[in-house]
């Protein structure tokens, strides 16, 4: 069983609702199982600013998944939530973002753990560090609470 660790967002619909749902969701994909999920947190659009606020969270993921079956399970969820894929980074009932699969690192056409813009994402890292702050990010070498730090010094 790996450990994984989701990043989520929601900015249409029932925020909230949604968030409890994807939850839900993940928890029923097989051989899978939420063993912890952050507070919530509202958060400003960041790169396209004219859409509503977020709702963001992180889950952590006990999982017999395979990185990319896992990812296939989380799109197929964004998909039940209704997610439409228009423009990029814009608004959506739900998005599910692979942050990182323990220690490891995969570099496909459709997907790239960790997550490569993460470590810049005061939206994905505060949540994470919550659930996460001792896990070591395995190339930055630093731990998701060093990250953070790093993210408030450099702004
Ligand atoms: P960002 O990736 O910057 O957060 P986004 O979440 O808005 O942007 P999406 O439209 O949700 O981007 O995803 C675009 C594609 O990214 C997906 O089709 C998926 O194949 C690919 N992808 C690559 N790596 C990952 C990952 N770690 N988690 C989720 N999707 C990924
Ligand atoms: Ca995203
Ligand atoms: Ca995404």
């Amino acid at each position: 069983m790996a450990r994984a660790f989701i990043g989520i967002g929601s900015n249409l619909g029932d925020r909230t609702a949604n968030i409890a749902d994807a939850v839900d969701r993940m928890n029923r994909l097989p051989r899978t199982r939420v063993v912890r999920q952050s507070s919530v947190i509202e958060t400003e659009p960041v790169g396209v600013t004219d859409q509503p606020r977020f709702l963001n969270a992180a889950a952590e993921l006990r999982t017999g998944l395979a990185p990319e079956e896992l990812l296939d399970g989380l799109r197929e969820i964004e998909d039940r939530l209704g997610r439409e894929r228009r423009e990029r980074w814009g608004p959506r009932t739900i998005d599910l973002d692979l942050l990182l699969f323990g220690d490891k690192v995969v570099q496909t056409d459709r997907l790239a753990v960790p997550h490569p813009r993460m470590c810049e994402r005061a939206f994905v890292l505060d949540p994470l560090a919550e659930i996460a702050r001792d896990v070591r990010h395995p190339t930055e070498g630093k731990t998701v609470g060093e990250l953070l730090e790093r993210l408030a010094e450099d702004r």
